[in-house]
């Protein structure tokens, strides 16, 4: 990781200010870091992103969207592990209090692997920190013993300070503890997916790499819930024969970093991947990716090992973009959750979030019956004998009766179930259907990455200048109109074509300071794709120069043609040259 002054990260860190892109935030005060500021182009550029994502998974998939609130009651992210496991080793310095990552001190001072480091426990990561001889790399002084920091902003839900709150770390958990309602909503059929697009706030320990680690970011989690039974992808079809780059876990750990490019399919058939709707998933990502700028070899995509994963996947995939500062970072993570989410939560809040599901032909079948009986409950859980039998009806009579004949009591949450609070007897009864959990594929997007890519992948030069070659349908302004001259006429003329094409729909941008050359430049570097002059043939003819961005070639076009032609060049229907005639550049 060498930092050179004019590496690509440097140079779009300053070009982002300057032109309002993106900054830190807070700089009158000295700037808070982890937190940013979109300027007006970045707003926009992100903004297309976040389209780019709907248009994909949204609008093409009938997944749901929703929006749900970043604070969380403390109960949510206890039920769902992360409580626990939301956590990261930290060392502070013992002379000057600076606190770091101790898993990427290691990486960078000791050569440790990130997979490796990961794997570390906290006497571990202090050994290896006394055996290389790591020091602050601020001050040099030596560190406390290592300890584990939960990165999640945690607060107080009103004025009551036992009622603690989090700032979500992810979007999910606000899908997961929705499920019923939305089940419902989804016309309670399998398989279905809900969208969430929203900030998330993670208290980073050293966030120093601008976009890439911020304590306040955007991401899109996508649950996908699906019946294990009948996991088939229906859409896969349309993707099985586009190739995904893979390093598999088990290359991994022979230490081997070799990138297998194999097909859907065929990562289906030797079970490299486990689900298909993942899969599916992946290779969605992996075209998002192309659609943002960034080309196919500059991908790949990395199975997490056992211990990297997070807590609630069994099987993980980070999707990584190759970029010039850092090397590979992910841009976005794919789980295999399972059923983990909707038990923990079921379980926490004794809520039922199973789905029922009807057998074609219905089959007899000797089963468990576990009866409450009241008259027991009553006396021993009082008040909550409701709750507990309500408890007891929500878990799988076989596991309650299975738990009494080995133990002599079932555990639900605080309450302790003996054998005579029920009564066990085994029925013949004729099954329609059964109750399950949904398993669920989540493919979770870091947008602040994604628009840090698209930038890396955009910016380029020409002759000394700047140029963002955004693809077109995501470029923050899609046209600059300007007057060739200063003329009344002129000038008249292409305030006149501004306003068509801004009320036709076009983000138009209206400039008419300095030289031609010099607007060109400007617009060239915010990357907006065309550019309409309006010159001295404008006012006899009615038409206008369309310059091209990436080639500054030129085309006539009339002024009646601009809105249609404009609007299928914008949706890829036809390319530059298909416009108008082309001409001498001026
Ligand atoms: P994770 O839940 O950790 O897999 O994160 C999901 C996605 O969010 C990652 O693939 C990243 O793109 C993004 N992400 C995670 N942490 C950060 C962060 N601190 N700043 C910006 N993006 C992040």
């Amino acid at each position: 990781m060498t930092e050179t002054k004019t590496d690509k990260f440097t140079l779009i860190n300053e070009l982002a200010r300057r032109r309002g892109f993106f900054w830190q935030a807070y700089e009158i005060y000295g700037g808070a870091g982890g937190f940013v500021t979109y300027g007006p182009l970045g707003a926009k550029l992100k903004q297309n992103i976040e389209r780019k994502l709907r248009e994909l998974f949204v609008n093409k998939l009938g997944i749901l969207e929703i929006e749900s609130s970043v604070i969380t009651p403390g109960k949510v992210f206890e039920a769902s592990g992360h409580v626990g496991h939301f956590k990261e080793p930290m060392v502070e310095c013992a002379k000057c209090g600076k606190r770091f990552r101790a898993d990427h001190l290691l990486e960078e001072y000791a050569k440790i692997s990130a997979a490796e480091a990961e794997k570390m426990s906290l006497t571990e990561i202090k050994q290896a920190i006394e055996k290389n001889a790591i020091t602050c790399p601020d001050c040099g002084g030596t560190f406390n013993e290592p300890q584990q920091f939960l990165t999640m902003f945690e607060t107080t839900i009103g004025p009551y300070s036992g009622a603690t709150g989090y700032g979500r770390p992810e979007a999910a958990q606000g899908i997961f503890v929705e499920f019923n309602r939305l089940y419902t909503i989804a016309r309670e059929r399998l398989p279905f997916g809900v969208l969430q697009i929203g900030h998330a706030l993670r208290n980073e320990i050293s966030p120093r790499q601008g976009l890439i680690r911020l304590r306040e970011f955007t991401i899109a989690d996508l649950e996908f819930f699906f019946d294990p039974e009948t996991p088939n992808c229906h859409l896969l079809k349309d993707v099985e024969n586009e190739t995904l780059p893979i390093l598999t876990a088990e290359k991994r750990l022979k230490g081997s970093d070799e990138i297998l490019n194999i097909t859907v399919k065929e990562a289906l058939k030797q079970k490299l991947i486990s689900s298909e709707w993942q899969a599916f998933f992946m290779a969605m990502a992996k075209k998002l990716l192309i659609e943002i700028g960034v080309p196919a070899e500059k991908q790949r995509f990395i199975e997490k090992l056992p211990w990297e994963k997070a807590h609630y996947s069994t099987q993980s995939f980070d999707q990584e973009v190759l970029v010039d500062r850092w090397g590979w970072i992910e841009v976005s993570g794919h789980a295999y959750r399972t059923d983990y989410d909707l038990k923990c939560h079921m379980e926490a809040s004794g809520v039922d979030l199973r789905v029922y599901k009807e057998y074609e032909t219905p089959i007899e079948e000797e089963q468990f019956v576990v009866k409450p009986i009241m008259a027991k409950l009553g006396p021993v859980f009082k008040a909550e004998a409701a709750k507990v039998a309500q408890l007891l009806a929500s878990v799988p009579a076989e596991e309650v009766a299975a738990a009494l004949e080995k133990h002599g009591y079932y555990q639900i949450q605080n309450y302790k179930i003996l054998r005579e609070h029920v009564n066990v007897s085994r029925q013949k009864t004729v099954v329609r259907g059964k109750r399950f959990i949904p398993h669920v594929v989540e493919p979770s997007f870091g947008c602040d990455r994604l628009f840090y890519v698209a930038l890396e992948y955009a910016y380029h030069t020409k002759d000394d200048r700047v140029i963002l070659s955004f693809p077109r349908d995501l470029a923050p302004t899609q046209i600059g109109v300007y007057p060739l001259v200063s003329k009344d006429d002129i000038v008249e003329k292409a305030e006149e074509v501004h306003r068509l094409l801004v009320n036709e729909g076009f983000s138009a941008e209206f400039d008419d300071t300095g030289s031609i050359g010099r607007r060109y430049a400007r617009a060239d570097e915010a990357g907006i794709p065309l550019g309409v002059t309006i010159d001295y043939d404008t006012l006899n003819d009615d038409t206008v120069t369309v310059r091209d961005r990436d080639s500054w070639q030129q085309v006539r076009v009339s002024i009646k043609d601009l809105p249609e032609l404009l609007h299928k060049y914008f949706s890829g229907k036809i390319n530059f040259e298909e416009l108008g005639t082309l001409v001498q550049a001026k």
